[in-house]
């Protein structure tokens, strides 16, 4: 098969579908890989790179939309580039379609054949290829709040890991979950005093087990939500219900009863934020003060660091990416949780969520 990436065109999206090492293995499959020039440019991976590991360069992405039988990217299509593709040719990338009937509309006329990253399943229940970017936006969010505690960024003036002689800062994290997990491991690796706060009793005895005593576990009740955040420096916002929008956890009213100077980050912000104060912001301008309270609201954290979300994002899309490009749509047939990934197939909507969202029968 023919496997395409486009260089990414959505407003500070420095990622890329297919990194080098990708490449390589597409090849391996012994398929035929064109990329366009510049591409991988913001992962600092150029041309060269790419020829080295077996692709052609396309000069433009037209070249690559009419060539290509299977379209590898990050970003949902741009309306530029919905009208290039075509029945008969895969799309494999985030959608996000259920939020966005203009570009569900752009698919479903094209023809073309969509596999959304995001409703991609494993045997556990999990979203695999939607897991990379919460690890790394946990992890980037104790370094930005980290940033943000500095007196010359607004907050307390603390440091999380206090030095001998002066106790470390506090940091709560609300949802321990996949970000909620990574979030407390850096802010418990840089000494913080850290806790997380969750509803579900077996995720708190997971979470125990792991950090066997390093980290205190707190199931979430008014008053343990009260207690955290009145004592922290750092509280990380990182709840999630599927499919719903974040609840709102931390009121503006509990805003007065916190530290000033001390930052909400909230990671959740791209399902509506779990702070009732959250707006999204961007990495231009992160934050924003309420009431003495510094928030970081950003929606796309991984996009700050798109060498490591690049490959952590193509390590875990390139098994099924393989899988596509071997057998084609067949692919879909032997693999039920590929499947769950078919959001639209020949000018209809496949997922029930985004049917439902948006009106369209299955
Ligand atoms: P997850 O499903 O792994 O974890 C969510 C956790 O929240 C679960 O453990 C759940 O029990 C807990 N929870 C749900 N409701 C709660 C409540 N009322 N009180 C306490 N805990 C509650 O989800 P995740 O992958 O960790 O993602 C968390 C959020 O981060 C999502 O909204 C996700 O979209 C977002 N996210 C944002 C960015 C960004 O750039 N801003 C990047 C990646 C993920």
């Amino acid at each position: 098969m023919r496997v395409g990436c486009p260089r990414e065109i959505k407003n500070h999206e420095y990622r890329v579908g297919l990194t080098p090492g990708a490449v390589r293995e597409y090849v391996a499959h012994g398929h035929e890989l064109l990329i366009e020039t510049g591409a991988g440019a913001g992962i600092g991976a150029g041309d060269d790179v790419y020829r080295a590991a077996g692709a052609r360069i396309a000069r433009t992405a037209e070249e690559v939309f009419a060539q290509a039988d299977m379209i590898v990217k990050v970003k949902e299509p741009q309306p530029g580039e919905w009208v290039q593709l075509r029945e008969g040719q895969i799309l494999y990338t985030y959608l996000h379609l259920a939020p966005d009937p203009d570009q569900t509309a752009g698919l479903l006329a094209s023809g073309v054949t969509a596999i959304a990253y995001e409703t991609v399943t494993d045997e556990r229940g999990g979203l695999p290829l939607l897991a990379p970017m919460s690890e790394v936006a946990g992890r980037l969010s104790i370094q930005a709040g980290a940033t943000a505690l500095q007196k010359a960024n607004g907050g307390r003036g603390v440091l999380l890991g206090g030095v001998p002689g002066v106790p470390p800062g506090k940091v709560a994290v609300i949802g321990g979950g996949v970000v909620g997990l990574h979030a407390a491991k850096m802010a418990a690796g840089l000494g913080a005093d850290v806790s997380i706060i969750d509803r579900s009793i077996p995720r708190l005895r997971q979470l125990d087990d792991l950090f066997n005593g390093r980290v205190h576990t707190r199931y979430a009740s008014i008053e343990a939500l009260e207690e955290e955040c009145f004592s922290a420096d750092i509280v990380v916002g990182a709840v999630l219900i599927p499919g719903a929008a974040a609840p709102k956890l931390v009121s503006r009213e509990m805003l007065s009863g916190m530290k000033k100077g001390a930052v909400l980050v909230d990671v959740a912000i791209d399902q509506g934020g779990c702070f009732e104060t959250s707006h999204a912001t961007t990495h231009a301008d992160p934050t924003y003060e309420v009431d003495g309270i510094i928030h970081y609201c950003v929606a796309n954290m991984p996009g700050a660091v798109p060498v490591t979300s690049a490959h952590a994002l193509n390590n875990a899309t390139l098994h099924y990416g393989l899988q596509l490009a071997d057998k084609g749509i067949k692919a879909l047939l032997d693999e039920p949780h590929l499947r769950n990934g078919l959001n639209v197939h020949k000018g209809r909507v496949t997922n029930r969520a985004v049917a439902e969202a948006l009106g369209y029968e299955m």
